[in-house]
């Protein structure tokens, strides 16, 4: 059990942005024998063949060819997503006042923003040079603080709650002195980069707490961006393990999912149908393929919060550590059906693991996910699953560290 968890919380650890986990996702990917395929050049792929392709920094997609061609036997897809809500410098960020070097931030997805005050905070993202290279970057030094106003100010947040306007509120200090040009240096040292030939930066802002098992029996699961995170591990893992498939498996992580996947290297852009033709070897040969295809989106699950316990459906209350939970919803924000529910029950009997089942509150609107957008956009049947957790959106999110392994295992018995 624990080495899949110690691999689980370094790819966590190494996972400070979305285009960081699809570049520590390639280096998985290499270490394992899967061959890199450039989308601009012609692609020459054999029975057995590993591969793997890079769409974006944060989107990609790995795969075993199948012995039978996709026209016969069809895909068995495994997805998930690799960015987390988060707070983005703008792209002018920085003003001076009240003898602190502030950046204005801006939201992206739902994070639960009062998560993100008096946390030692870090930053990553690109570089790009004034010559057009890309390179990512990391700093793992607490550069950067969001301070809570102090009780004496807000007398009324613990009765009331705490709320702060992220455009006049929410401004992380990094400096007593007027010192940008020091900030951009630094961002162009992370990057590899003379600070003159450094033309444009992006940064999200990283929790800097290591990702740690937690609980007397170090039962939970504790990091940053669990949701995905975890669930891209999970299907590159069950990958790994798949030997040489009648179907081609394929794992397919997107970016952009916590801002509603319609970007080009979201769940709603060309990327997976342009790639299954590509496999198919052609249109008529793709639309027989996708008839006789399967695909398992996985996304983290809420687990029933026991402080909040009447915020749950009464009916099915997913617990951590007792098995993925497979998601339903009548309103379709989850693409499973009860064939396709099914399905994944079979897989999880085969690998001998007890699943959960989840359903939202009949009166409260739930969340989605990948599942309903790929599915739509292929017609390829799809069920949607996920790990339970709690804190979902925190800049801390907790799991059942259990259950990792169990979803690896339901993956392998889908995509072998
Ligand atoms: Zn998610």
């Amino acid at each position: 059990m624990q080495p899949i968890l110690d691999s689980l919380l370094e790819y966590l650890a190494l996972s400070p942005t979305s285009a960081h986990t699809g570049s520590r996702s390639a280096e998985m990917l290499e270490k394992e024998g899967f061959s890199r395929l450039e989308p601009g050049d012609p692609w020459k792929t054999a029975p057995g063949g590993r591969y793997y392709t890079m769409y974006s920094p944060a989107t990609l997609a790995a795969f075993i060819v199948g012995k039978r061609p996709p026209a016969e036997s069809g895909f068995r897809i495994t997805g998930a997503h690799t960015d987390a809500p988060g707070l983005f410098l703008k792209s002018e960020p920085y003003s001076y006042k009240e003898g602190l070097g502030t950046l204005g931030i801006e939201v992206y997805g739902g994070p639960l923003l009062n998560t993100w005050f008096d946390r030692d905070l870090g930053l990553a993202g690109k570089a790009v040079g004034s010559d057009g290279t890309v390179a990512l970057y990391s700093i793992k030094e607490p550069i950067l603080r969001i301070l809570s106003p102090a009780i004496h100010l807000n007398r009324d947040v613990n009765r009331k709650g705490f709320k702060a306007n992220p455009e006049t509120e929410i401004h992380p200090v990094f400096s007593t002195v007027d010192e940008y040009p020091a900030l951009r240096s630094l961002v162009a040292e992370a990057a590899g980069m003379k600070a003159g030939k450094m033309a444009f930066f992006s940064g999200e802002l990283v929790s800097l707490e290591k990702p740690v098992l937690a609980g007397i029996n170090r039962e939970f699961l504790v990091a940053s961006r669990i949701d995905d995170i975890a669930s891209c591990h999970a299907a590159l893992h069950a990958l790994f393990r798949v030997r040489s498939p009648e179907s081609t498996a394929v794992v397919v992580l997107f970016d952009n999912e916590e801002v509603g996947s319609r970007t080009t290297a979201g769940a709603a852009g060309p990327f997976l149908e342009t790639l299954l033709e590509r496999l198919s070897g052609g249109r008529e040969e793709y639309f027989r393929a996708v008839a006789r295809s399967f695909m398992v989106s996985a996304d983290c699950a809420h687990a029933v919060h026991p402080d909040w316990a009447d915020k749950h459906s009464s009916q099915s209350r997913p617990r951590l550590n007792g098995g993925p939970a497979v998601k339903r919803s009548a309103m379709q924000n989850y693409a499973t059906g009860i064939e396709t529910g099914a399905y994944f029950f079979r897989c999880a009997e085969r690998a001998g693991v007890t699943l959960q089942e989840f359903t939202g509150r009949t009166d409260a609107q739930a969340g989605s996910t990948i599942g309903p957008i790929t599915a739509t956009r292929t017609g390829i049947p799809t069920v949607d699953v996920g790990n339970p957790m709690l804190a979902m959106h925190s800049i801390r999110e907790t799991s059942g560290a259990l259950d990792h392994e169990k979803m690896i295992l339901c993956m392998v018995e889908h995509m072998a």
